[in-house]
């Protein structure tokens, strides 16, 4: 089946989930003047057909919106439920009252779960005297689905010892918080222009990719374009580019990227 039209990436965070500056911390990175160095909590925006789609709605997502300056929102696609991936969900209101519409989100069933629990009012059925989010869950199998005529598939991704989702769409694919990524799933991503992923840091950690092993996942998929995400405040944006191979760069906030184009 063929892709309905072009599909433009925006990167609307880049950063790990305490974000860069960091709080507090007076490094290198964090009193950076390069604004690649500045990244907020992990999301993206996808537009295609005249529909955006943000994965993951992060604390930064109405500074993020209006950065985008997105005036309209059609879906949500979550990741997983971890604070710096959810927090912002409230920040969907001001697209409720502009598009008189409820807004479709879709995730794993034990992320709408935890959604739900974080979220509690959202979903308790009282009548609310101030405004909460309409929303619309859509749980996700592990299946294909179809969303304004662009297929997506959830890539199951292992985040520490919990099992999370990434995505596909067309000949891109978009995989946070991961520190492993099963076979199956590898077979998922085969033949892509555009390949997002978790390179935390140098140093290991147990819930998240490094810079080194996401080198050798790039290397064994061979995507046309690789960008690393997730990013803390070890990284210096143009330093660590100036050691990668050419085909992988580091994402930043505004970055915007066309799927299938020439470059
Ligand atoms: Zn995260
Ligand atoms: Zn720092
Ligand atoms: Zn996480």
């Amino acid at each position: 089946m063929g892709e309905p039209g072009p599909l433009r990436i925006t990167v609307l965070g880049s950063g790990t989930s305490v974000g860069v500056p960091t709080p507090g911390c007076h490094c290198a990175v964090c009193t950076s003047q390069d604004p690649r160095d500045n990244r907020l909590r992990p999301s993206i925006l996808l537009q295609y057909g005249g529909h955006n789609v943000v994965i993951d709605t992060t604390p930064d997502f109405r500074t993020q919106v209006l950065s985008a300056k997105l005036d309209r929102l059609d879906a949500v696609l979550f990741t997983h439920a971890h604070a710096d991936h959810i927090m912002g969900l409230d920040d969907v209101r001001p697209f409720n009252f502009r598009q008189q519409t409820r807004i479709p989100i879709f995730a794993s069933s034990d992320t709408l779960i935890s959604i739900q629990r974080v979220f509690q009012y959202i979903f308790e059925c009282n009548d609310h005297q101030s405004s909460v989010p309409q929303i619309e869950t859509h749980a996700l199998d592990g299946d294909s689905f179809q969303l304004f005529g662009q297929p997506f598939t959830p890539v199951r991704l292992l985040h520490g010892r919990s099992s999370i989702y990434g995505f596909r769409f067309g000949s891109a694919a978009y995989l946070t918080d991961h520190s492993d990524i099963p076979p199956e799933s590898m077979e998922r991503l085969r033949g892509l222009d555009v390949l997002f992923l978790d390179a935390l840091r140098h140093k290991p950690h147990p819930t998240h990719s490094t810079v080194e092993r996401s080198i050798q996942t790039v290397e064994e998929l061979a995507p046309r374009r690789a960008f690393f995400t997730h990013i803390c405040h070890d990284l210096p944006h143009e330093e660590t580019e100036s050691t990668l191979p050419s085909n992988i760069r580091l994402a930043y906030d505004g970055l915007e990227i066309l799927v299938g184009a020439a470059d």
